[in-house]
């Protein structure tokens, strides 16, 4: 879809909101938008944030209309929620929830032709911000990129909503976030194009390393706060580090390895049950291994999302170095043409790739060890309120 132009780009999202009991101003945010929303949230989400939704849009004299969202970002799903749009003859469609029904919404909002709104419910994705959408098949595999010509007109997120939620949703989206810095560093080497259509932007690099150095020095402290469900500043800069400074810097800085061996990684069904950002995490440390970056960065960075609570070996993602039929079809399918991963500097070969996943499982687990750290537990899986963008 890129022309050869060599333009730079940047895009972003009409307005971002953040803090805590910020849901209670949604209805003032969105009345400059449309008059007649449609709210897409499924049972669980709005079950905890309804009663302020509805109270904050009708002190904004908007009308209330809610609509399910059933779980997969799937063709099939945007398609029922553009039929719902038309019905309710709404002008502005309003995700609230995880990175699922965010993607489904923009997708439907883009194929209804009103604007959409975002709400996360957690920070466990860059979704929110970006203008673009991955659609799943049914069964939960990565199926394709669908771009849109804007951003969400609104992002809101309430930061006590996203504390009230379990930590690792949170660590989930540190493991989107820091893939970001990795992947955009890669795509300004290789003076490749980004998500946003050009080649990346000063603007859009620094973005991304910026999140990645608020997360090295905030992620952990956050963790700890969000367990007892406070808000506190190291929380706050932590959800605008996953939410906006990476959902501009992966758009508007480039996607590399990370994200096409987290899309390859779906490939495996066992991998079905865990977040976006824990196969993304999975994803960086391969990138790092591909590059040949420094012994002691990967080293440092299997300790830190280790300590963050992510996965960093194929057995914490249902796979082992024996399962080499799944490795060389999660490796065809992150290679596939059209992929970012041949947005690194060099080429990169299914090969390589499976010999770099394999690689990970001892020297994680012999840095495990002699950090004397074990491997994180409580992973949760995306249900309703997690994601997989
Ligand atoms: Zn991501």
């Amino acid at each position: 879809m890129f022309q050869s132009t060599p333009i730079r780009s940047v895009i972003s999202p009409g307005r971002y909101v953040q803090g805590p009991g910020a849901i209670t101003r949604l209805g003032e945010f969105l009345a400059p938008i449309g008059s007649t929303p449609l709210i897409v949230a499924d049972d669980i989400v709005w079950g905890f944030v309804g009663h302020d939704v509805e109270s904050s849009l009708r002190a904004a004299g908007l009308p209330i209309t809610r609509e399910n969202f059933n779980g997969i970002p799937s063709a099939a799903e945007i398609d029922r929620l553009v039929g719902v749009i038309a019905e309710a003859n709404a002008d502005v469609v309003v995700a609230v929830g995880g990175g699922s029904t965010i993607d489904a919404v923009k997708a439907s909002g883009f194929l209804s032709g009103i604007r959409w709104v975002t709400v996360p419910s957690v920070a466990s994705t860059d979704a929110p911000t970006s203008a673009l959408a991955v659609i799943y098949t049914e069964d939960g595999a990565f199926e394709e990129y669908r771009f849109f010509p804007r951003n969400p007109d609104l992002v809101l997120v309430d930061s006590q909503i996203v504390a009230n939620a379990p930590a690792a949703f949170l660590a989930a989206g540190v493991g989107d976030a820091l893939a970001t810095w990795l992947e955009a560093r890669a795509t300004s080497r290789s003076h490749s194009t980004t998500m946003a259509g050009g080649l990346p932007t000063l603007t859009g690099t620094a973005l991304a390393k910026l999140s990645w150095e608020v997360l090295w020095e905030n992620a952990l402290p956050a963790l700890d706060a969000v367990r007892d469900h406070v808000v506190t500043p190291a929380v706050e800069k932590v959800i605008e580090a996953n939410t906006l400074l990476s959902g501009l810097g992966f758009e508007s800085g480039g996607l590399a390895a990370a994200h096409a061996i987290h899309n390859g990684l779906t490939a495996a069904a066992q991998t079905h049950g865990l977040a976006h950002g824990q196969k993304v995490n999975i994803g960086s440390l391969t990138q790092l291994i591909l590059e040949g970056a420094p012994t002691s960065d990967i080293r440092d960075f299997v300790e830190f999302t280790t300590r963050v609570g992510l996965p960093t070996t194929l057995t914490e993602i249902g796979l082992s170095v024996d399962d080499t039929d799944d490795l060389q079809r999660v490796a065809a399918a992150a290679t596939v043409e059209g992929e970012t991963i041949h947005n690194m500097p060099f080429e990169v070969r299914p090969a390589d790739v499976v010999a770099a996943m394999k690689s990970l499982e001892r020297f994680a687990r012999r840095v495990r060890e002699e950090a004397g750290l074990s491997a994180p537990q409580n992973y949760v899986s995306h249900g309703s309120s997690g994601s997989r963008q």
